[in-house]
């Protein structure tokens, strides 16, 4: 038995698959689903999101999002998604650091706490980025 998975952001549709395990990063912690789920809506946090097709998981690295879960089908609605494939690391790299100095230099000139978040959430989207990019590379899975 298999489940639906739609992965889509506002650019594109991501994922368009008959998967038989998803697990997704819950704002509460990590969800598993499997076919024939209960119903479920929730918010996604910046984290990473597996499915499994028969022996192979593919890893995607999500920015936040939402996620409705049915017995059948489960959509995600991503504020940004990558395939482990598609990360480009030395752009992750480049935000990493863009983000940490901009944070450096907010905290000299006393920083407005609502933009510490939104630096702090810059630097969360890229180290999951690198991570999920760099797992791949090395072969290694969860
Ligand atoms: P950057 O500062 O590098 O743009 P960001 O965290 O601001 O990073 P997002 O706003 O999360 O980027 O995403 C904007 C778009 O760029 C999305 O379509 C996202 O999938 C894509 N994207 C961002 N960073 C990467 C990356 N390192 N590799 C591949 N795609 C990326």
């Amino acid at each position: 038995m298999s489940i639906h998975l739609d992965i889509v952001t506002i650019e594109r549709i991501v994922v368009s698959e008959e998967v038989d395990y998803v697990s997704a990063p819950g704002i509460d912690g990590v969800l598993g689903i499997l076919p024939q789920h209960e119903p479920l809506l929730t918010a996604l946090s910046i984290g990473e999101l597996h499915y499994r097709q028969g022996n192979t998981n593919h890893s995607f690295a999500i920015g936040g999002g939402f996620m409705e879960v049915r017995p059948d089908k489960i959509i995600v609605l991503a504020d940004a998604a990558e395939s482990a494939d598609e990360i480009d690391e030395q752009r992750a790299e480049a935000a990493r650091k863009r983000a940490q100095d901009l944070m450096a230099q907010k905290q000299q000139g006393g920083i407005d706490v609502a933009q510490a978040a939104l630096i702090e959430q810059s630097i969360r989207r890229a180290e999951l980025r690198l991570k999920v990019a760099r797992r791949r590379r090395s072969g290694t899975q969860e």
